[in-house]
């Protein structure tokens, strides 16, 4: 999809000409700023960083402090430990499927940095109505949610929010912010199972691994929708989820969604709006071949229950 079709982001992280380069710069230096403060912190005599003088964390400062490498090693610990705690669906072409359509977004996602795993999985879940990020690249959804998803651009959304807080490095951000970066390092190399089994659990129990700033969130949910709408789905359908959690905030399968994220009709509202500033909406929504998928993970049997065949991939008619 061609730049000039895409609104004005949100903050400094306007794509184009020579901008790409001076970000790039400015994280350089900045990199070097954090170190050298951390270098002054160390000489000090302050055996470990801790997560209070240097907030708020800005992306730049997560970046300088642990690595994609660095992030990607403890997202690898992090996934393993919670494959012990949850069990993934069983269906290997319903995890086939949720992999492709995250594939199919990653595609494009330009800003997406190199070297995570970028791994899409279902949760057998289906009293929880969540999705979450895990560092490294690793996204779960929960099977509750491919259940109360209208449509495939729906579902797609909701990853596509997921896939922005790993290209921003929110997650990164906010674990550094909350446990500093010796207790991540000691997770990513394996010597603090401890840590890792409780972070896992918390997942696996709420879908929660860590709380985002509002701005993160609207990040997310700009970053979701482009991805969404650049992929070739209907992007309307991103808001329109929203208004689902919001008429169904009274169900217990949504409630932490709705306590660990803004509410949902200001962020359908903002998701309008930015919709409506793109230059180009695709109309694709995937109904009739989400009705097989969600028909599969519900486990109807009988006739209606859909092939692999059935749950193959057409590309959405993509914004070229
Ligand atoms: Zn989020």
């Amino acid at each position: 999809m061609r730049l000039s079709m895409l609104p004005a982001p949100p903050d400094d992280e306007r794509a184009g000409s020579a901008t790409a380069a001076r970000r790039r710069a400015r994280r350089a230096r900045s990199r070097m700023a954090v170190l050298a403060v951390l270098t002054a912190v160390l000489i000090a005599g302050s055996a470990t960083y801790a997560c209070g003088p240097l907030r708020p964390v800005t992306a730049d400062v997560a970046e300088a402090l642990i690595s994609v490498e660095e992030e990607r090693r403890l997202g690898d610990e992090l996934a393993r430990e919670l494959e012990t705690e949850v069990e993934l669906l069983d269906d290997a072409d319903v995890q086939r499927y949720v992999q492709d359509l995250g594939d199919r977004l990653l595609a494009s996602a330009p800003e997406a940095p190199e070297g995570m795993a970028y791994r899409f999985r279902v949760i057998d879940a289906p009293d929880q109505v969540n999705a979450v990020a895990l560092p490294g690249g690793y996204v779960y959804v929960f099977s509750g949610l491919l259940l109360a998803a209208g449509d495939e651009a729906e579902l797609t959304g909701v990853l596509a929010h997921e896939l922005a807080h790993v290209t921003e490095r929110h997650i990164a951000e906010r674990l550094v912010a909350q446990l500093g970066v010796d207790a991540l390092a000691q997770v990513a190399l394996g010597r603090d199972p401890g840590l890792a089994r409780q972070l896992a659990t918390a997942v696996a129990a709420q879908g929660v691994l860590t709380r985002y700033s509002r701005e993160m969130e609207r990040e997310a949910d700009y970053y979701g929708v482009l991805y969404l709408a650049r992929a070739g789905w209907y992007p309307e359908s991103y808001a329109q989820f929203f208004d689902k959690l919001a008429a169904q905030s009274d169900r217990p399968e949504v409630l932490a969604f709705l306590q660990t994220h803004p509410a949902p009709a200001e962020r359908a509202e903002n998701a309008r709006a930015l919709i409506a500033s793109l230059t180009a909406v695709p109309t694709f929504t995937g109904e009739r071949r989400y009705e097989r998928v969600r028909s599969r993970v519900g486990q109807v049997v009988g006739d209606a229950t859909p092939s692999a065949a059935d749950l193959a991939l057409a590309p959405p008619p993509a914004m070229r």
